[in-house]
């Protein structure tokens, strides 16, 4: 399931997507939310499944300030740095480059390209 309006994977935070801010009725943790990810951050590194390297990302690590985040694919389950539920995480990462941005221009315009809503 993804967000109508800004294509994100479905990730709801308050009933709402996390990325945009659009009211979303339903909530679960999608796993396409890396590759959703990396295709929006350039910055970030990325690990991918498969021969070639052109497969799913399975772990995507990026550092915000002085903030590192990382979210891996282990045995099927989203694992998350720093530990928090999909939305919260999605939502601190937001927070954080948002701060960033305000001091990186490239930063700023790969965010408002992806259509999230800056906190
Ligand atoms: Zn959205």
């Amino acid at each position: 399931m993804r967000c109508e309006t800004c294509g994100a994977p479905a990730v709801l935070l308050q009933n709402a997507c996390v990325f945009c801010r659009t009211p979303v009725p339903d909530s679960h943790a999608p796993g396409d939310l890396l590759d959703y990810l990396s295709g929006r951050l350039p910055s970030a590194r990325v690990k991918r499944f498969g021969l070639g390297r052109r497969g799913p990302v399975r772990q995507l690590k990026l550092l915000v300030g002085e903030e590192p985040f990382e979210a891996r694919i282990r045995q099927g389950r989203l694992v998350l740095t720093p530990d928090l539920p999909p939305a919260r995480w999605v939502d601190r990462l937001l927070g954080a480059l948002s701060a960033a941005a305000a001091r990186d221009a490239d930063l700023r315009s790969d965010l408002s390209r992806a259509g999230w809503k800056l906190r």
